[in-house]
């Protein structure tokens, strides 16, 4: 994570003053809202990949991944999977994918960091993250790269995270993964290996050590933390390799380009020239009001939910208090509060009652 420093901070204000989201976020240009809290905001893609197809941003202008601060990364990526989970159900929806584009070369179009989240199925013919199985690749090249992260890698997480790493209690389902792919970091939550059909070299997938399948199943702790990994893995490329960009991609589910299912994020170094393609072409638009009614539906308990858990009642026995209370005024010797205080008092725990 890039401290903002007053400087970095001068620059980033001046940045926002032309930034289109920042515009949107406020309300001064119009969009297809279909979420929003106190951290982050989502709207529809105008130029959908998929029917469904929505960013999630923060509301802070941030360029990129690096520079969103602690707070508002675990409050983003700790809810992703309820907000992919909202995305599934709007849109009936088998699977998800998630996008980062960090850096014009790998797809950035605007200088305000957000996420694009793909609702995806089986049959919708993108095959864009189904990957070459046969890519050859420089192998001494390839090796030298790995060695370096083998190396590398690991210190550069923990001396991050501040914490000691919690040993791995490996899954059954990944021991196939980790026999056939390099293993560069692995905690309690997380496998990192060097991914076995690469597309390009230091290609990094990431697994969940807490579930095969899906992202949505993962509670705020771990979708947090593999999020943290993937940025990290990014940044490590970004900075051992010298790279333009990085691209972060999380398939969840069932889709085209996902048969198994299986749940996993992508982290690919990009280059100017490097003929990866991995953005999409701007595919059938559909009625944006209407998907966007329908997203806002199922994205309103998410956001129901979040308000609810952010002004938890206070933790006051009220029952206990409202007994002492008439205990009290049943004591004819020593009344503990005059009887006016006493209302107070019971006008209070019903007003919390009622909060
Ligand atoms: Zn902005």
């Amino acid at each position: 994570m890039i401290t903002i420093t007053p400087e970095i901070k001068a620059q980033l204000d001046e940045q926002k003053k032309q930034c289109v989201f920042c515009k949107i976020i406020n309300g001064e240009m119009e969009t297809n809202k279909v979420y929003e809290d106190k951290i982050m905001f989502g709207t529809l893609d105008i130029n959908p990949a998929i029917e469904g197809h929505m960013l999630m941003m923060p509301k802070e202008h941030y360029p990129i991944l690096p520079y969103v601060q602690q707070k508002d990364f675990e409050h983003i990526f700790g809810n992703l999977p309820k907000i992919v989970n909202a995305l599934k159900k709007a849109m009936l929806a088998t699977g998800a994918t998630v996008f980062i584009a960090n850096g014009g070369v790998a797809g950035q179009q605007s200088p305000h960091f957000l996420i694009h989240l793909l609702p995806r199925e089986k049959g919708d013919k993108h095959y864009l993250y189904l990957f070459d199985k046969k890519k050859k690749l420089d192998a001494e090249k390839a090796k030298q790269t790995t060695d370096m992260l083998v190396q590398g890698l690991p210190g550069f997480i923990h001396s991050d995270l501040k914490t000691k790493p919690i040993q791995a209690k490996t899954a059954e389902f990944l021991s196939g993964i980790k026999s056939e792919q390099k293993v560069l970091y692995e905690d309690d939550k997380v496998l990192c290996v060097i991914y076995g059909h690469a597309q390009c070299i230091g290609h990094i997938a990431i697994y969940s050590q807490k579930e095969e399948h899906l992202f949505e199943k993962l509670d705020n702790d771990s979708a947090a933390h593999i999020f943290r990994i993937a940025s990290l893995c990014s940044s490590a490329v970004f900075n051992a390799m010298k790279s333009q960009g990085t691209n972060i991609i999380l398939k969840t589910g069932i889709s085209d380009d996902n048969p198994d299912g299986r749940l996993c994020i992508h982290i690919i170094p990009r280059f100017e020239n490097d003929e990866l393609k991995l953005m999409w072409e701007p595919g059938k638009k559909g009625d944006l009001k209407k998907i966007a009614s329908k997203l806002k539906d199922e994205m309103s308990y998410v956001e129901y939910e979040l308000k609810e858990k952010k002004e938890t009642k206070p933790k006051y026995d009220l029952d206990k208090a409202e007994r002492m209370v008439k205990l009290s005024s049943k004591e004819e010797h020593k009344p503990a509060h005059e009887p006016e205080e006493l209302d107070e008092i019971k006008k209070a725990i019903n007003r919390l009652r009622n909060a």
